[in-house]
């Protein structure tokens, strides 16, 4: 789950790392009235989940209340890469001296906790890390030992070195005194591996770290990544998260996954190899899948009622593919759920619906609803039968 920045401030803030005054707010007169309170000039930033706000023209400084108000205005009515901002964040402005770039990042490379610095800040650390990848200081984290505290030593050398020879901005300004400002960094890499640690991140990023004239360091910017596997762990994170689709919603709540695709063919599965596997066949077929419901293992009737209804939900839905390899599964359940869905739920109506049922009570299920005599309902023998039928239909 991605936190908002200003969310991932106030973590940075609690574990004692510097960042700008500032609160969010949701209309230009409370903006106005924030900057008021911390005093001019501040910085209005667009507080949405996705990266790349300041090229959106999403990042704003402002020196007057008059500012203030219109540039919240106009942030707040934008989106940024399709997503509707959230908020407007109104901070201190900082005057900025040298950007860098420094994050803790699980690694799938080096399977394990990756410190990332970079002298250059502000900038796209992926298309720095192609055409420049010396300028991209990596440092491995063992995850039983923590981080040590000469590698944050060793990050805030490198980003004190580079300070010295900093391109941005144009001119470099030789820092007041290096030695305090390299502890300053050290400390900052520390507390955000105490944030990536303590809060089950799998990304705190700071782009850009901020060194200003005087030599204090100041996180600029926050994007922090929650693994959402243990967000169980932290309500107060799990709190901060976006409005989930209701419709998801209702899956998680009665245990279904349930995903929105963009296709026009619903798939309803039993475990997450089979439902990945079908979708796998479909899209070899040239299939489009528009949704998918994983009914999981021992699904009662009124689950898999459920999933249809919330397959038949999604928009766009032409034709659908059940297919059920029944172990604790029991097909005859499975066959239950399947028409009282169909007879109850309208958006049934002319929608055709494939149905795959083999295993565990597969006999009882498909003589159920062959009795049932529903006219939408086709039994098919095997997996290539549904995925042949299902995108044929899906075609015509
Ligand atoms: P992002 O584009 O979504 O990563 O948003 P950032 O928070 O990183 O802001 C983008 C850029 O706006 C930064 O790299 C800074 O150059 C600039 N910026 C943000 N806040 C301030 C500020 O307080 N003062 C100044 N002078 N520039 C700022
Ligand atoms: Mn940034």
């Amino acid at each position: 789950m991605d936190l908002l920045e200003h969310q991932g401030k106030a973590l940075f803030a609690a574990a004692g790392l510097p960042v700008p005054a500032g609160r969010p707010a949701g209309t230009g007169d409370a903006a106005a009235a924030v900057a008021e309170e911390l005093g001019l000039p501040v910085a209005v930033k667009a507080q949405v989940r996705t990266g790349g706000r300041g090229k959106a023209g999403g990042v704003r400084v402002c020196r007057t209340l008059d500012e203030v108000r219109a540039a919240a205005g106009e942030i707040l009515a934008m989106t940024v890469r399709g997503l509707a901002v959230e908020a407007v964040l109104v901070e201190r402005a900082v005057a900025i001296a040298h950007e860098a770039y420094l994050a803790v990042v699980l690694s799938r490379a080096h399977r394990g906790p990756l410190v990332v610095f970079a002298g250059e800040g502000g900038v796209d650390v992926e298309d720095l890390a192609r055409t420049r990848p010396e300028a991209v200081v990596r440092v491995p984290v063992d995850p039983l030992l923590g981080l040590c505290d000469y590698q944050a030593r060793d990050v805030a050398a490198a980003a004190v070195a580079a300070a010295a020879t900093s391109r941005t901005p144009a001119r470099p300004t030789p820092l007041v005194e290096p030695a305090a400002t390299a502890k300053r960094i050290a400390a900052v890499v520390h507390g955000l591996w105490r944030v990536y640690h303590d809060r089950d991140a799998t990304l705190v990023e700071v782009n850009p770290l901020v060194i200003t004239a005087d030599g204090d360091v100041v996180c600029l910017d926050a994007k922090v990544t929650i693994d959402d596997n243990a967000l169980w762990r932290h309500p107060d994170l799990a709190a901060l998260g976006p409005e989930p689709d209701p419709r998801e919603r209702r899956a998680r709540e009665a245990g279904l996954s349930y995903i929105v695709l963009d296709g026009d063919i619903g798939v309803i599965g039993n475990g997450a190899g089979l439902v990945m596997s079908t979708l796998d066949q479909l899209a070899a077929a040239g299939g489009r899948a528009a949704n998918f419901c994983d009914v999981g293992g021992g699904a009662s009737a009124a689950a898999v009622a459920l999933a249809l209804e919330l397959i038949l939900s999604g928009p766009g839905v032409r034709a659908i593919a059940v297919n059920i390899f029944g172990g604790i599964t029991r097909g005859e359940e499975v066959a239950r759920g399947l028409i009282e869905a169909l007879k109850t739920t309208p958006a049934a109506a002319g929608v055709p619906v494939y149905v795959r049922l083999a295993g565990t009570g597969a006999a009882e299920g498909r003589a159920l609803l062959a009795a049932e005599g529903l006219v939408n309902v086709r039994l098919v023998g095997d997996v290539a039968e549904l995925v042949r039928l299902v995108c044929a239909a899906e075609g015509a």
